[in-house]
């Protein structure tokens, strides 16, 4: 973590001018009260920056905004700092500041009638989906991070995780977005309307950039329905092949109802009961691979669908062995052996990590052929491929041999996600599918967009953000 310390008198000045509008106390120029703001959670970058402002309210974000663009000194803004590209962490040599909205965490209003929530961009997702419970309605978004990470974040990186097969991604799942552009005006779209043909959608603009053209302040959530009644299944079966026939078999079966299709492997449930204190192999014997199923049905009867679903496919051989979760402190112990999947991978050393997607069909050749490349590459290293089986988004996540020097694999990463991303590009894939790009992949998407793709991002940075302001060295 670098301190910069405000050694020009325009640096001293700025800082000034940001106590005068959020308060001294909201601004952070100590290396210690900033040290939090500058790390991040695999620890891949450390940053350096001017100071961290934390605003109160969207008039409070214009005015720093505007601030910071007439003296030219970058944004970079963050929410729960749970992002995993580097994309909320300032590199020191551009003098940036943090812009934290963390506490801007205000719900500004629940509408049961249009069936939306309005809520601040620093609420946290975990508080999201506990207003929406609080009225018997459901917010679906979920993710391993949702005790930290924030709607602002979770839109700024069009966030993925479990739910995604049931209900889209963070994209899907918002009608309107109040943002603070790069001049400090207020682009005030926080719309209720399903159906609105004005012309281009400009709030899909903020969603997935990654705080490259705006300062998402405020959203208008989608609300849905709370399932009634949830069955969770925890599956041994053979191979990817057998995976995916189950997953076709379920969308036959129980079609909109399934809510989770998680993928493990072997060695991930192994790592995870080695490290995970307490965890428990719910099945009597070992299998390769187990999928993590999971329905969420507006009427009653869940379980025995899935029970049927569960027959029918041992029936056709698919499935080896099947527990079902039969009580909440159960299913709870199911999804901890998915959650605990990274924490315990951290446990075993090195892990140089892919969050990709190929079309759901391809997955099984996908898995055997970066499989086989990546085993010849470094012989010993162990694969956990593990993921979003049902939405074709694997982490391809690969850990250091046994007793392998941590730093020597980990300096092997470029080469190693060079050989994975090639048989993705092989697919038609993905080198982001769910974490965005930030700084870790920003020289990638370079290599694999198309050039006209990138020019289009370009030029809407160009004319969204002229000086350069918004997150630079981000994305593009
Ligand atoms: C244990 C763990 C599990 C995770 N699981 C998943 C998962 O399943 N799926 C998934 O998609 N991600 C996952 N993530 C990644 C991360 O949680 C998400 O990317 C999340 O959406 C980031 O939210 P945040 O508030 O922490 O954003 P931050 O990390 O603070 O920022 C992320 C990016 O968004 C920008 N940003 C933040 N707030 C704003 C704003 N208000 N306006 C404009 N730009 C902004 C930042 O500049 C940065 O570029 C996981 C992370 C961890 C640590």
């Amino acid at each position: 973590v670098t301190s910069l310390s405000a050694s020009t008198p325009q640096d001293r000045g700025l800082i000034a001018a940001f106590e005068a509008i959020v308060g001294p106390a909201n601004v952070l120029t100590q290396p210690s009260d900033m040290a939090a703001y500058l790390t991040e959670p695999r620890d891949l970058f450390r940053g350096g920056a001017l100071c961290v402002v934390r605003p109160g309210s969207t008039a409070e974000v214009a005015a720093v905004v505007r601030l910071c663009s007439e003296a030219a000194t970058p944004i970079v803004p963050q929410g729960g700092n749970t992002g995993l590209v580097g994309g909320q962490i300032p590199a020191p040599e551009d003098r940036a500041i943090v812009l934290s909205l963390q506490r801007m965490r205000a719900l500004r209003e629940i509408d049961l009638a249009s069936n939306t929530m309005t809520v601040e961009a620093g609420m946290v997702l975990a508080a999201a989906q506990a207003e929406a419970d609080r009225v018997g309605r459901a917010f679906p978004l979920s993710l391993a991070s949702e005790g930290s990470c924030t709607i602002g974040g979770n839109l700024a990186t069009n966030a993925g995780g479990t739910g995604v097969i049931a209900y889209g991604s963070a994209r899907d799942l918002v009608l309107g977005v109040e943002a603070v552009l790069a001049d400090g005006r207020i682009y005030a779209g926080l719309s209720k309307l399903k159906k609105d043909n004005t012309g281009y959608d400009l709030k899909a603009l903020f969603i997935g950039s990654e705080g490259t053209l705006g300062i998402i302040t405020a959203a208008v959530l989608k609300l849905f329905p709370k399932p009634r009644a949830v069955a969770t299944a925890f599956i041994g079966l053979p191979s990817p092949a057998d995976a995916l026939a189950l997953l076709d078999l379920a969308r036959d079966k129980a079609g909109g109802e399934i809510t989770a299709f998680e993928l493990i492997p072997r060695l991930g449930l192994d790592f995870v009961l080695a490290h995970a204190q307490g965890a428990r192999d719910p099945l009597a014997g070992p299998h390769q691979w187990y999928i993590l199923l999971e329905l969420g049905a507006h009427e009653e009867g869940a379980a025995d669908r899935l029970l049927e679903l569960l027959a029918d496919a041992a029936g056709r051989g698919l499935i080896e062995d099947a527990a079902l979760a039969a009580s909440e402190t159960q299913r709870r112990d199911f999804w901890r052996l998915r959650d605990e999947l990274s924490e315990a991978q951290r446990r075993e050393g090195g892990s140089i990590k892919h969050d990709v997607s190929v079309p759901i069909a391809d997955i099984p050749a996908f898995l055997e052929e970066a499989g086989r490349i990546v085993a010849t590459a470094a012989p010993g290293a162990r694969l956990v491929p593990f993921g979003h089986l049902g939405d074709g988004n694997i982490h391809y996540n690969v850990s250091q041999p046994v007793g392998a020097d941590r730093d020597a694999f980990l300096a092997r990463w470029a080469e190693i996600n060079f050989l994975v991303h090639g048989v993705v590009a092989r697919y038609g894939g993905s080198i982001s599918a769910e974490h965005g790009i930030g700084q870790l992949k920003r020289d990638l998407l370079g290599e694999v967009k198309d050039p006209v793709a990138l020019d289009l991002m370009r030029a809407l940075k160009r004319t969204l953000d002229p000086k350069g302001i918004l997150n630079p060295g981000k994305v593009i």
